[in-house]
C-alpha cells in the first residue's frame, strides 16, 4: 500500500449505484471491470501529472552560498509556493535549467514533486466590474475629476457604464475590447484599484428551447399513454409497439414531463447519434435547457461538463438524450429510461470490451432504481416480444399512423422476370423507373435503399475467373468506379484498379453485384435533371457528414436520396412519395440466425419513411423472391407472423431467446498455432461444460483479417443450466489457455449474448 498523495475531488465522481452496474456489466458480459471502467468514464477524468518545484522551509541562503541563477530560482519560491518546469525556464531565461535544479536539490534548497491533476478544465469567462467603493455618487464624480487627464481610462469607464446600461448583464472583457477600450487601459485601471476583474464558469454546450407549448395527443395516443401509465404499475418494462409515424415521440414526450415533474431523471436512448439532431430539436422545444446529451462526438470537456451535472441532479439534466454509452452517467434519481428503436442492433457494442447490450443493461440500470423502462418501435426484436408473451414485459400496441396517414402501399417487382422481358435498365426495373418519374412530377422526393456501399462488391476476370482480394484479409475487394480504386473494407488496404487481370492478362473483366455508388451513378443517366445524392459511411465522414444529406434532402434540395441501412432509422421527412429497395434478397440470405428478423426490420423501417404527412405513400421492393416469406410478411404488414416463424425456428435451432450463446473468438497470425490452441480450448471447454453443446473451432465467414487467422467456438447454454457458474468456468478455462506458454499469444475475445 501506498500513502495517500493527493486528494483529487472534494466527492466522488461516481456513485454506489454505477459501481453496483458495473460490476453487474463485467460479469454478465464476461470482460474485467477496468474494461467497463474505461469505456465508463469520459476521456476528461484521465489524469496528468505534472513535475513541480518546491521550496525546502528550513533552507537558509546566508549559510550555504547560492549562484546567481540559483537564487532567482530560490526567490521566487518566496513568493510562490510552487513553480512549473517550464516556469524556471522563463524566469531563468534559458531552455536546459536542469544542472541549475539538480544543484538547487543537492544543496537542499529546493525539491520535486509530482502534481496530478484531471485534464478537465472549466470554460471560463473575464468579466470585469467597477470597484463596488464607486457604486456611490461622490466617490465616482471624484473618479471622473481624476481621470480628466487620463482621457482614455475615463473613455473605458464610460464605455463600461453603457455596456451595462445596454445589456442589463454583466459585462465581459471581450465585450469592453471589442467596444473599443485597448488591453493595456484594462490593466491600468485594475492597477489602480478602479476596475476589479473575476472568473465565472460557464456551460460548454448550452440549448435554448422556445418552452413550446406541446402538441396535443391525439385519442389513440392519449390511449396508448394511458396504457402505459397503468402497465407500469404492473411491469417494471413496457414494450410500445407503435407502426411508424405513430407518433411514438410525442407519448414518450408527455410521460418525460410527469417523471421531470416529479423530481425524476430521464435517460432517453436512441440507436444511433445520428439522429440525436432532430431529437435534440424536438425535445428541447418543449423543455429548453433541462435537456442534455451524451455521447462520443461531444468531446471530452463537454461530456464531464453533463456528467457533473447528472451527479449533481442539477436542473440543467433533468433529460438525458444518448447514445449507448449515456447508460454509464452518474444517475442519482434515475425515474425512466426510454429506449427508442429498440430493435436496433448498434444498442449491442461490439468491440473493444464491455460488449454490453445498451437494452439489457438499462433494464438491469432501472431495476437498482426502481425506474420503469419504456422500449419502443415498429419492430420490436424477438427477444422483446417474446418477453411480452411471457409475461415478462407489459404491451402497448398504436397500430394507427398520426393524422390517419394510411400506412405505405407496398408493391413487389420480380425482376428475375423483369430480366428475361428486358424491362432492366441498369439495376432499375421500368416499373421503379416509371415510379420515380411519376413521383418526381409530383414534386415528391424518392428514397432509395440498397444495403451496400463501393460500386460492386467485388470483379471478376471472365477469362480465368480470377477475383482480386484483399492480400491481408480473407475477402474480396470491393470496387469504387468514382476513385477508380479497389478497397477492403476491413482494412485500409487499395489499390488502384487494374485494366488486365493480375491471373491470366485477360482484359475482359467484369464487376459483379452492386453497391450504392452504382445506384448513384445510373440515376445521373436516368434523371440526369434531377439532383440526386447518396447516403452511406463513405460519404458521410466527418463530424456533420451526416446532418448535411439530411438538411438538404428536408430542405429539398436532393431529390432522390441512395443509401444504405442509414436511412432505416428513425429519420422523420414530410414529403417523400416513394421508397425503392433495389435489391431485398441480399438482406435474406445472410448467414446468421437473425438474417430474416433483420430483413424484416429493415425493410418495414425504411418502407416507414414513405408519405408521413398528408398522403399515402408507395414502396416499391425488388426481387427475385416475391414469393418469400419474409418478403409476403413485408407486405402484408405482418409482424405477429414473422415472429411466429422466427421464435419456431429459434426454438428448434437453440438459439435465443431460449439458448443464450457466448461466442470465443480467436485470433493469431500463425495459422498453425490458432489452429491448435483452438482444438485444445475446444476440448477442455468440452470436458468441463457437461450437456451443453460446444460448437467450432470454424472458420467464421471471413477468416483472416489484417493478416490475423480467426477461429470461432460457439457455446449454446440451455435454458435450465445455471448461467453464472457456467460462465465462470469458462472464465476459468479461458485463464488457463492463457497459462500455456505456446498459445499466450493468441488473442481471445469473448463476446456474451453476440449479434
Ligand atoms: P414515430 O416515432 O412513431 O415514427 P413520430 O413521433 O415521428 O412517429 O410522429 C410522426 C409525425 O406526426 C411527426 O411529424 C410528428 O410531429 C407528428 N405528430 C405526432 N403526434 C402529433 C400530435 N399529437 N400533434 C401534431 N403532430 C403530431
Ligand atoms: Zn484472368
Ligand atoms: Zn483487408
Amino acid at each position: 500500500a501506498k500513502e495517500i498523495h493527493q486528494i483529487l475531488d472534494d466527492n466522488p465522481i461516481v456513485t454506489e449505484t454505477q459501481l453496483q452496474h458495473w460490476n453487474w456489466i463485467a460479469e454478465y458480459y464476461m470482460c474485467t471491470i477496468g474494461e467497463v471502467y474505461k469505456s465508463a468514464l469520459p476521456g476528461g477524468f484521465i489524469l496528468e501529472s505534472e513535475t513541480i518545484i518546491t521550496s525546502q522551509k528550513d533552507f537558509n541562503p546566508l549559510e550555504i552560498a547560492l549562484t546567481d541563477e540559483e537564487y532567482l530560482v530560490y526567490e521566487a519560491l518566496q513568493t510562490q509556493s510552487a513553480l512549473k518546469v517550464q516556469e524556471v525556464v522563463s524566469i531563468l531565461n534559458k531552455k536546459t535549467i536542469l544542472p541549475v535544479i539538480n544543484r538547487l536539490i543537492a544543496k537542499n534548497a529546493v525539491s520535486l514533486q509530482e502534481e496530478i491533476s484531471e485534464k478537465y478544465k472549466p470554460k471560463t469567462t473575464r468579466y470585469i466590474r467597477l470597484q463596488p467603493e464607486f457604486l456611490q455618487e461622490s466617490q465616482l464624480s471624484e473618479l471622473m475629476e481624476l481621470l480628466s487627464r487620463a482621457q482614455k481610462q475615463r473613455e473605458a469607464v464610460l464605455q463600461y457604464f453603457q455596456l451595462h446600461a445596454a445589456e442589463k448583464k454583466p459585462v465581459t472583457v471581450k465585450k469592453l475590447t471589442e467596444a473599443g477600450t485597448t488591453a493595456a487601459v484594462i490593466k491600468s485601471l485594475i492597477d489602480k484599484g478602479v476596475f476589479e476583474e473575476y472568473f465565472l464558469e460557464e456551460d460548454r454546450v448550452q440549448f435554448t428551447g422556445s418552452g413550446n407549448a406541446a402538441f396535443n395527443l391525439s385519442e389513440k395516443q392519449q390511449g396508448a399513454f394511458d396504457e402505459i401509465k397503468a402497465s407500469f404499475d404492473k411491469h417494471a418494462v413496457t414494450l410500445l409497439h407503435g407502426i411508424t409515424s405513430s407518433g411514438k415521440t410525442e407519448i414518450y414526450i408527455r410521460l418525460i414531463e410527469e417523471f421531470i415533474n416529479s423530481g425524476k431523471q430521464v435517460l432517453y436512448l436512441l440507436p444511433e447519434i445520428a439522429l440525436t439532431t432532430q431529437l435534440v430539436v424536438r425535445l428541447t422545444a418543449y423543455f429548453g435547457n433541462k435537456v442534455a446529451v451524451f455521447h462520443s462526438k461531444y468531446t471530452n470537456n463537454e461530456r464531464v461538463e453533463t456528467w457533473q451535472q447528472v451527479l449533481e441532479a442539477s436542473a440543467k439534466a433533468q433529460v438525458v438524450i444518448g447514445a449507448r454509452s449515456a447508460l454509464f452517467l452518474p444517475f442519482q434519481k434515475l425515474g425512466l429510461i426510454i429506449i427508442d428503436e429498440e430493435h436496433e442492433q448498434t444498442f449491442k457494442q461490439q468491440d473493444p470490451a464491455p460488449r454490453y447490450h445498451a437494452r439489457d443493461a438499462a433494464i438491469v440500470l432501472a431495476n437498482m432504481f426502481g425506474a420503469k423502462v419504456l422500449l419502443g418501435s415498429a419492430t420490436p426484436s424477438i427477444e422483446s416480444y417474446s418477453n411480452v408473451n411471457a409475461g415478462k414485459y407489459g404491451y402497448v400496441a398504436l397500430k394507427e399512423r398520426f393524422g390517419k396517414v394510411l400506412p405505405p402501399e407496398i408493391i413487389l417487382v420480380d425482376i428475375k422476370d423483369k430480366y428475361k422481358r428486358k424491362r432492366m435498365t441498369g439495376h432499375f426495373s421500368d416499373t421503379m423507373t416509371e415510379a420515380i418519374a411519376e413521383t418526381l412530377a409530383l414534386g415528391k422526393q424518392v428514397i432509395l435503399f440498397q444495403n451496400r456501399r463501393g460500386f460492386s462488391p467485388w470483379i471478376e476476370c471472365m477469362t480465368c475467373g480470377h477475383v482480386p482480394q484483399c492480400p491481408q484479409c480473407d475477402v474480396s475487394l470491393t470496387y469504387y468506379k468514382y476513385k477508380n480504386q479497389l478497397r477492403c473494407h476491413y482494412c485500409a488496404y487499395h489499390i488502384a484498379n487494374p485494366t488486365h487481370c493480375h491471373q491470366c492478362h485477360s482484359t475482359d473483366i467484369s464487376s459483379k453485384g452492386f453497391g450504392t455508388e452504382q445506384i448513384e451513378l445510373e440515376l445521373k443517366t436516368l434523371f440526369p435533371d434531377k439532383n440526386s445524392w447518396r447516403m452511406d459511411q463513405d460519404t458521410t465522414r466527418g463530424k456533420h457528414g451526416y446532418e448535411k444529406i439530411i438538411d438538404s434532402f428536408k430542405n429539398r434540395e436532393i431529390d432522390i436520396l441512395v443509401g444504405t441501412q442509414m436511412l432505416a432509422k428513425g429519420l422523420h421527412f414530410d414529403n417523400v412519395g416513394l421508397v425503392g429497395i433495389l435489391n431485398a434478397d441480399n438482406m435474406l440470405f445472410q448467414p446468421d440466425f437473425r438474417a430474416f428478423e433483420r430483413a424484416y426490420q429493415m425493410m418495414v423501417q425504411v418502407a416507414g419513411r414513405a408519405g408521413r404527412k398528408e398522403d399515402r405513400g408507395t414502396v416499391l421492393i425488388q426481387t427475385y423472391n416475391p414469393l418469400h416469406n419474409v418478403i409476403r410478411q413485408v407486405t402484408e404488414n405482418d409482424y405477429e407472423g414473422m415472429f411466429k416463424e422466427q421464435i419456431y425456428e429459434r426454438h428448434n435451432f437453440k438459439y435465443p431467446p431460449y439458448f443464450r450463446l457466448v461466442r470465443i473468438i480467436l485470433k493469431h497470425k500463425d495459422y498453425e498455432k490458432l489452429k491448435n490452441a483452438s482444438l485444445w480450448l475446444h476440448n477442455v471447454l468440452m470436458q468441463h461444460l457437461n450437456n451443453i453443446p460446444v460448437l467450432g473451432p470454424e472458420e467464421p465467414g471471413i477468416s483472416r483479417i489484417r493478416n490475423e487467422y480467426i477461429r470461432a467456438i460457439m457455446i449454446k447454454i440451455p435454458p435450465g443450466a445455471a448461467l453464472g457458474n457456467t460462465k465462470r468456468t469458462i472464465g476459468k478455462i479461458l485463464e488457463s489457455l492463457d497459462a500455456v506458454p505456446q498459445y499466450r499469444s493468441v488473442k481471445v475475445t469473448v463476446n456474451v449474448d453476440p449479434y
